[in-house]
C-alpha cells in the first residue's frame, strides 16, 4: 500500500471550504487551477458511449469529513482502472439508512488516517449497502466530473497512480451483495467509464493487482456481469472477460497449488515439496518473495481490529514472479508446472518451443 500522499502533490485552486483546513496550496502547475468546479469540461465519452447520468453522491462535506491531513495529489489525467473493493469490516450491516453509510465513511476515514496514517481516506468512492453512493477522498467527485483529473488514493498497493477505487459496504466471500449496492455500483461505474472515457475491460478488481481476498470470491465472481451492465448502461459493445491470475490461500489443495509449488522450485525454493497442498513451505516461500520484492501487503479490511490475515496469499502480484518467460523444455520444473495443469485438464495450447508468456500462464492456470 503506497502512502496516501506525496510531496509533489497538488490542490485545485477554489476546489471547496473542505480543502481549507489542514491542507497547504500546492504547486500550481494544475493546468486547469482557477476553473470553476461547477463547470465541469463536456464528458469525454468511451468510444460509442452515450453520457451516462451522475448518480447522487453525497461529498465528503454532506458526511461530515474531517479536512485531509496533507496535500492531496491530483494528476492531470484520467486512471486507468476502476477497481472495485469490499470492505470486509464491519460486516454486512441490515441498516440500510444514508446515515449508517456516512457513518461507515467517517469509521473508514479515520481507521484510514488514524491507524494507517494515511492523509485521508484510502477510496475515492464508498457504495453502502443501502446503495447510497459517497465520496471518499477529498475532491474525488470534482475530479472525475471535471473528467481529465485524477486524485490519487490508497487503495490497491503499488497502483494508485492508475487507479479509481469503490470500497463497497460488506464482506462477499460467500454471501452475495444487495441488490441496491449492486445497482448503485453500475450507475456510479457506469457515470466514471463514461467520465474518464474508459473502455468497460478497464472495470477490474483489487484481487486482480494484489495478493487479497478483495472484493470476495463472490462479488469478484460478478465482476463480469458488472462489465456487461455497464456496457449495457451506456450504449457500448459486450467486452470478453480478462484473462485473469488466480488467489490461492493458505491451505489450498488443488493443481494450481501444485503448480506453484513447481514454479516456486524453480525459483529456487526447494524446500517446497510439490503436494499440491498450500502448506507452511509454500507460505513461507511466498511470503520470501514478498518480502525480496517490497510487495506491500494489503487488505481492504476498514476496522482496527482485522480479523482477515491475508499473509502468504498467493495471486497478482507473486505469479509475474514466479511464471518465467521460458519454453516449458528449458526448465524441468517449468514443465512439470505446465504437465500439472495439463493434466489438471487445461486445454490452453503451447507450441511447446516459445517461451510462454503471462497470458499463456493465466490460461493455463485458469
Ligand atoms: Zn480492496
Amino acid at each position: 500500500m503506497s502512502s496516501g500522499f506525496n510531496r509533489r502533490a497538488l490542490i485545485r485552486g477554489g476546489i471547496g471550504a473542505t480543502a481549507a483546513a489542514g491542507v497547504g496550496l500546492g504547486i500550481p502547475h494544475l493546468a486547469s487551477a482557477g476553473q470553476s468546479d461547477k463547470a465541469p469540461t463536456p464528458a469525454r465519452k468511451a468510444a460509442g458511449a452515450k453520457a451516462a447520468p451522475e448518480p447522487r453522491i453525497h461529498s465528503t462535506a454532506e458526511w461530515g469529513a474531517r479536512p485531509p491531513n496533507g496535500q492531496i495529489d491530483i494528476l492531470d489525467r484520467t486512471p486507468l482502472q476502476i477497481v472495485v473493493h469490499h470492505t470486509a469490516e464491519p460486516g454486512n450491516s441490515e441498516d440500510y439508512s444514508l446515515e449508517h453509510a456516512k457513518k461507515i465513511c467517517r469509521d473508514i476515514q479515520n481507521f484510514h488516517m488514524d491507524g494507517r496514517g494515511w492523509g485521508d481516506s484510502g477510496q475515492q468512492f464508498t457504495n453502502s449497502r443501502g446503495g447510497h453512493i459517497l465520496e471518499g477522498r477529498h475532491h474525488s467527485l470534482d475530479s472525475v466530473r471535471a473528467g481529465n483529473k485524477h486524485v490519487v488514493g490508497a487503495n490497491v498497493g503499488g497502483h494508485n497512480s492508475d487507479v479509481i477505487g469503490i470500497e463497497n459496504e460488506g464482506i462477499y466471500v460467500d454471501v452475495d451483495v444487495p441488490q441496491a449496492l449492486w445497482d448503485s455500483l453500475v450507475d456510479l461505474v457506469a457515470w466514471i467509464a463514461v467520465r474518464y472515457s474508459r473502455p468497460v475491460s478497464d472495470i477490474m478488481g483489487h484481487r486482480d493487482f494484489n495478493s487479497t481476498e478483495c472484493p470476495g470470491t463472490v462479488l469478484y465472481g460478478r465482476l463480469q456481469e458488472l462489465r456487461d451492465a455497464v456496457a449495457g448502461a451506456i450504449g457500448v459493445a459486450r467486452v470478453t472477460a480478462p484473462d485473469v491470475w488466480p488467489l490461492l490461500r493458505p491451505d489450498a489443495v488443488n493443481a494450481q497449488v501444485r503448480a506453484a509449488q513447481h514454479l516456486l522450485r524453480a525459483k529456487g525454493f526447494n524446500d517446497v515439496g510439490t503436494t499440491g497442498v498450500f502448506d507452511a513451505a509454500t507460505k513461507r516461500a511466498v511470503v520470501r518473495l514478498t518480502e525480496t520484492h517490497s510487495i506491500e501487503q494489503h487488505t481492504c479490511s476498514a476496522a482496527y481490529h482485522s480479523t482477515t490475515d491475508e499473509t502468504g496469499y498467493l495471486g497478482s502480484d507473486i505469479w509475474p514472479l514466479i511464471t518465467p518467460k521460458v519454453a516449458p523444455g528449458d526448465n524441468k520444473d517449468v514443465a512439470a508446472a505446465v504437465d500439472t495443469m495439463r493434466r489438471a485438464g487445461s486445454k490452453h495450447t503451447l507450441s511447446g518451443r516459445e517461451a510462454l508468456g503471462s497470458t499463456d500462464w493465466k490460461r493455463l492456470l485458469a
